[in-house]
Order: structure tokens, then C-alpha cells, then sequence
């Protein structure tokens, strides 16, 4: 038995994962830009992926206060994160025929209470 019985498999196994990543990584990405275009397809015309982003404007915006737990393997803490959910307005013009669309959508982030600091 030598070196090349145990790294041939092995290696072929290496490529199998490497294959399998590169085409997972290509069909999301393929899968996001579709989602995309769908997003940004045209009212006026019905063409896909022709909208094109013009102006974002945050029209609402809610705050509000959390307690948030996080555990650890030695220590659990218990954190105050804001919760914030605003509304952006989007509007759309498409490059084909100029027609000009609006989108709401909302996007939650969340920021930790700032450490106070000691002195
Ligand atoms: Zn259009």
C-alpha cells in the first residue's frame, strides 16, 4: 500500500466538497440576482430588472428597548439592545421607459446598549 492509495481517494473527495461548494455558492448567487430583478421589475413595461434605484428615504422610524439574554459556557448576561424598525420609500425609475414607481420596505436592526464606562 502506498502514499497514492490513500491520497487519490482522499483527494477525490477534496474535489467532490470543492465542486459541490463552488456550484452551491453559484446557484444562490444566481438565485439572489433573480430575486433581484424581480424586485426591480418595471409596472410601466414589465421588464425585468430595469428598475433602477433613485431615492431612499426613511419615512418611518420606532425605537423601542429589549432585554436580550446571552449565554455562555461560564456567565450568562442579560443586555439591553434598541430595537429599531424603520420604513424606507423607495423610488424606482426604469431605464427603458422613465416610468417612476415607489416600494416600501422595512428593516429591523438592533443595537447594544452602549457599555457605560467607568471612572
Ligand atoms: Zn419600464
Amino acid at each position: 500500500m502506498g502514499w497514492s492509495d490513500i491520497l487519490v481517494p482522499s483527494l477525490m473527495i477534496c474535489g467532490l466538497f470543492g465542486v459541490m461548494l463552488v456550484v452551491g455558492i453559484g446557484f444562490s448567487y444566481l438565485w439572489l440576482v433573480r430575486l433581484n430583478k424581480e424586485a426591480t421589475k418595471c409596472p410601466g413595461c414589465g421588464k425585468r430588472g430595469a428598475g433602477e434605484l433613485a431615492e431612499s428615504k426613511v419615512i418611518d422610524s420606532k425605537a423601542h428597548w429589549e432585554w436580550r439574554t446571552h449565554s455562555s459556557l461560564f456567565r450568562q448576561d442579560v443586555r439591553r439592545v434598541q430595537v429599531t424598525e424603520e420604513t424606507f420609500e423607495d423610488h424606482y425609475e426604469c431605464q427603458y421607459c422613465g416610468h417612476r414607481w415607489t416600494k416600501t420596505a422595512q428593516w429591523t436592526r438592533t443595537t447594544p446598549e452602549k457599555k457605560r464606562t467607568r471612572r
